[in-house]
């Protein structure tokens, strides 16, 4: 029988927070760490092109494609959750946009439970994360993710940050500045035109260091438990064998918000009736497994566009070939667009200290928004999402089988707050188009159309029609009370050896997409497992 194999740290999840997890951890030479990462490489065209975006939600060689069960408040719609797949994880398929959030996002989760993750305890790992040319003193000027502003300019961009301005609303030069209010242009993880994912900044550096193993096509399917001692994991190889790999010190999850608690409850850690009703064992008594999943969820306004041509039209045919060449030759142009274009973080009542509502601004509009397929005439579309929903679900494994996905019910839009305040957006959204600035080119408002006037339509409107933005969270939850999976220092309850580090961490939502926040949990995930590791 071949000798099992042993390392310091096990990675399960070669996503996000597993790439900065692999680079931190090795780079003193002091530990040995294995990342398992279920699914390749993560290269290709469609992965570096900032367009191949839309391709990529659906692409099944980097995104696990799972999807909601139907839900009565969202129109019982089966709704897309992509989510990424191969080193990188996510990184190599989101929209790129980088958003820190909100200082008060920080100090709830602190006052929560999550004791030493208030913002003055979590800013410097946002700053050691970051180089960019973008905002004042506080933003990272030599870390390892390159973050630009988006650098295309559009007549009808300009005028829509015209319209807002119109409209009263501050116009904000670094949103992950002191204060996010305001409109601008957005700011992406990109280098000269290129997406760059965590596998860029954090994993090449270090892919060559001697303490480092990376493992691709390996899933993990269960946690190794003497006890409550986590020992390793058992995972399933590319030609469909199992092996065991020991851990010395610990297993860290970081699969993300809807593996990680799957694998604990394939593990038999989690709530005793929702695993025995999956037909699982329960090894650990954990109730907060799963529980508090919690997501964006975002409407799309659609409106009609006159008198230039969009990205509906430039996107195909001749005008298509002239980009990709200006793109090969000079990395330029449309294709250097992910999903953000123009932002806007407003305030739905003036009285409200800091924003509530987010845009996503940009000149194209969609057939069938699930899946990003553009309409042929030109057309632009106004995103509007809640920034901190309070609406939350949960995320169960279905049975102990690992390649059968687990249930997601998202109970999206759900409470009654995250409904006035989405539909207080939209009804902004209107008012901004409707400016003189945004006249010249608004040919009709297409969608929700301008017979939806009252609250109970705007409602109809969202539960229909909106979707996710993909940023899932919350479903091991940091905290100090019984209901949380992990305490502050990331550990499993209960159980020894075996930490979490990605989104399902997070104690409640962050203002604005979730990529930089999950960055900067792993940075600082790292600092603890290293002081935890010179004291053992
Ligand atoms: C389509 C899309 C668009 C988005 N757009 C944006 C955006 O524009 N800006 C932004 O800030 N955020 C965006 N996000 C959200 C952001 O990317 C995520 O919040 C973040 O990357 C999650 O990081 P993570 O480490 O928690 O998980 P991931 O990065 O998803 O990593 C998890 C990794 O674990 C691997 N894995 C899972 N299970 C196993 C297993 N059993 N064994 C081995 N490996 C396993 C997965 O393959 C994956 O590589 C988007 C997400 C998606 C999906």
């Amino acid at each position: 029988m071949a000798q099992r194999q042993a390392y310091d740290y096990v990675i399960v999840g070669g996503g996000t927070a597993g790439c900065i997890l692999a680079n931190r951890l090795t780079a003193d030479g002091k530990h040995s760490v294995l990342m398992l990462e279920a699914g390749g490489e993560g290269r290709g065209l469609w992965v570096s092109i900032p367009a191949g975006f839309s391709k990529l939600l659906t692409h099944p060689r980097y995104n696990w494609g799972f999807q909601s069960e139907p839900e009565a408040g969202t129109g019982d719609r089966r709704i897309s959750i992509p989510r990424g797949k191969g080193l990188g994880g996510s990184t190599l398929i989101n929209g790129m946009i980088y958003v820190r959030g909100q200082p008060g996002d920080y100090d709830a989760w602190a006052e929560r439970g999550a004791l030493g993750w208030s913002h003055a305890e979590v800013a410097p790992y946002f700053e050691r994360l970051e180089h960019t040319c973008v905002g004042a003193a506080g933003r990272g000027r030599g870390g390892p993710m390159h973050i630009e502003e988006v650098a295309e300019r559009f007549p009808i961009s300009d005028a829509f940050l015209e319209a807002a301005r119109q409209d009263g609303q501050p116009r904000n030069p670094d949103y992950n500045g002191p204060d996010q209010h305001g409109f601008g242009y957005y700011q992406v993880c990109q280098r000269r035109g290129r997406r760059w994912s965590a596998a860029d900044g954090y994993l090449a550096p270090a892919r060559r260091r001697p303490n480092l193993h990376v493992r691709t096509g390996a899933l993990a399917t269960r946690l190794l438990l003497d006890g409550t001692r986590c020992t390793g994991v058992r995972v399933r190889q590319r030609d469909g064998s199992e092996i065991e790999i020991d851990a010395r010190a610990e297993v860290i999850l970081a699969a993300g918000a809807v593996q990680s608690p799957h694998l604990l409850e394939l593990s038999g850690i989690g709530r005793p009736d929702v695993l025995q009703a999956a037909g699982l064992p329960v090894r650990h008594a954990l109730p907060g497994v799963g529980a508090n999943y919690i997501d964006h969820y975002a409407t799309r306004m659609n409106w009609r566009v006159q008198g230039l041509a969009t990205l509906n039209e430039t996107t195909r045919g001749l005008p298509l070939g002239a980009a990709v060449l200006q793109y090969l030759l000079r990395r330029k142009g449309i294709l250097t667009l992910g999903t953000g274009l123009v932002f806007g973080f407003v305030k739905t009542r003036p009285e409200l200290p800091a924003p509530d509502v987010q845009y996503f601004f940009v000149h194209a509009s969609y057939a069938d928004a699930a899946v990003r397929k553009l309409d042929t005439l030109p057309g632009m579309t106004l995103g509007v999402a809640q920034l901190r929903p309070r609406s939350a679900g949960t995320i169960h494994a279905a049975c102990p089988d690992p390649a059968v996905p687990p249930r997601i019910r998202p109970n999206l839009l759900s409470d009654p707050a995250d409904q006035e305040c989405l539909v207080a957006g939209m009804r902004v959204a209107r008012r901004i188009v409707q400016q003189p600035a945004m006249g010249r080119y608004v040919a009709a408002e297409l969608s929700p159309g301008p017979g939806v006037q009252t609250d109970a339509q705007w409602l109809d409107f969202a539960r229909r029609n909106g979707q996710t933005i993909y940023h899932p969270i919350g479903t091991c939850r940091m905290g100090s009370d019984e209901q949380a999976v992990v305490d502050p220092r990331l550990r499993v309850r209960g159980v020894q050896n075996l930490r979490v580090v990605d989104a399902s961490v997070m104690p409640s939502m962050v203002s604005g997409n979730t990529q930089a926040a999950v960055m900067m949990v792993a940075e600082k995930a790292a600092d603890i497992l290293l002081q935890d590791a010179r004291l053992r």
